[in-house]
């Protein structure tokens, strides 16, 4: 595709920023300790990062859903991880905010995480419930000026590192889905704790855990949206979260393509680089061209949204094809480096870790089949 100017740019600044300060030796250290680097959250934040697509009017960049995709795009290449810290503000968990909040909340909870002065997550997967995330047991139970919450959740992405969490719970327990309301709950508040960080195949750096709630108080001005509403916001949420994992999909394959590259044209065997060989060639070939093409259908799902025209389709279609090549190229990135592919020291070793779970958060590729085989069949 080619783009206007002003995406050009904004993929030079995202690209150097990634490049200048996502280091071998930074990444390495996230590894190591599972910590990600404050100093360089704090530039991401003055980048703009963290509220590229987020309005001016809670300090936002107020930049397009293209814009969004293409800085993911340029942080995932360099470091999957790192692109995470800029799809939570402005799509998993400020999305719902976005949606539902009023000036209010969107003021006192959104506008802190776009300066990356607070942190806040997506509370929706329960150990019963992942992707049937309507089936959740979490309940709200109305008392007076509040709603007490009891349950638990899982697999919540930056849940130790939050200040606060959207979570959704049942506020009737008989309408099934109908019944979901979404809460802005404090970490801190009486009653709310975090399970131990999962210990994770990959994006480590980011730590995931459950949250789990005993007779959690909130305050009934801390619903988010109508009662019995929070269904279609989590959906909606997801709508646009997965174009975002498939902006990192393409952003980290692009990265195992230029890695494949330069290792075909450096390792030499039988006399001769592995670059020279039809086989090597051809490998890069359909490397090359399967991502071009999901490139195509990520950016066409983000420039839908921007001409008003949002398409659950298109972003299903984007997020599987774009997840599932991601991993297809991981694959063969990997290959590609012969038994080097499999130490530490390449960099492919951790893409293609970080990237299986493309296919699977934000629903999984038979999740998103489904969402495009309803469409198709309605
Ligand atoms: C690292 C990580 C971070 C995450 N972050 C968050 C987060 O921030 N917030 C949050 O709420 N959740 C989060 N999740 C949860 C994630 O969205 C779920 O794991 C995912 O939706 C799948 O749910 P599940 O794991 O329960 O799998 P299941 O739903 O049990 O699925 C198991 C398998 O069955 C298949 N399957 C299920 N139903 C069907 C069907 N009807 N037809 C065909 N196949 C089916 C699935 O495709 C899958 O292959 C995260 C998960 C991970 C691993």
């Amino acid at each position: 595709m080619i783009f206007q100017e002003k995406y050009e740019l904004i993929r030079k600044l995202a690209r150097e920023f990634a490049e200048k300060e996502l280091t071998n030796d930074v990444l390495d250290k996230v590894e190591e300790t599972g910590v990600f680097p404050q100093e360089i959250l704090d530039k991401m934040a003055k980048a703009g990062f963290f509220g590229i697509k987020l309005p001016k009017e809670y300090g936002g960049q107020g930049g397009d859903h293209l814009a969004y995709v293409i800085v993911m795009e340029e942080i995932a290449r360099v470091s999957a991880v790192a692109s995470l810290y800029v799809s939570s503000p402005n799509s998993l968990a400020g999305g719902p905010l976005l949606l539902s909040g009023t000036h209010e909340q969107l003021e006192k909870y959104l506008r802190p995480c776009v300066t990356g002065e607070k942190v806040l997550c997506f509370a929706l997967t329960e150990p019963g419930a992942g992707s049937d995330a309507g089936s959740m047991t979490t309940t709200a139970v109305e008392d007076g000026d509040d709603y007490i919450l009891n349950g638990r959740k899982c697999f919540i992405t930056m849940a130790p590192l939050s200040d606060y969490a959207i979570i959704y719970a049942k506020t009737d327990k008989s309408k099934g889905s109908r019944g979901i309301s979404a809460f802005i709950v404090h970490m801190d508040w009486p009653g709310v704790s975090c399970g131990k960080a999962e210990d994770k195949m990959g994006l480590k750096g980011c730590a995931t855990s459950d949250i789990i709630l005993e007779n959690v108080r909130v305050p009934k001005e801390n619903m988010l949206g109508e009662l019995n509403r929070g269904f279609s916001n989590a959906m909606k949420t997801l709508d646009v979260g997965r174009i975002g994992v498939a902006a990192q999909s393409i952003g980290v394959a692009q990265g195992c393509l230029d890695e494949a590259i330069k290792y075909a044209k450096e390792r030499k065997q039988f006399g001769t680089p592995i670059a020279k060989f039809q086989n090597t060639q051809f490998t890069l070939a359909d490397m090359a061209t399967k991502l071009t093409a999901a490139k195509e259908l990520v950016y066409q799902a983000a420039i839908a949204r921007d001409m008003g025209k949002p398409d659950s389709k298109v972003a299903s279609m984007a997020k599987y094809f774009a997840s599932e090549v991601c991993n297809e190229i991981a694959a063969k990135a990997v290959q590609i480096h012969g038994g080097y592919g499999f130490i530490k020291e390449y960099k492919v070793e951790r893409m293609y870790r970080d990237c299986r779970v493309f296919t699977i958060y934000e629903g999984t590729s038979q999740i998103q089949q489904m969402v495009i085989a309803n469409a198709l069949l309605k």
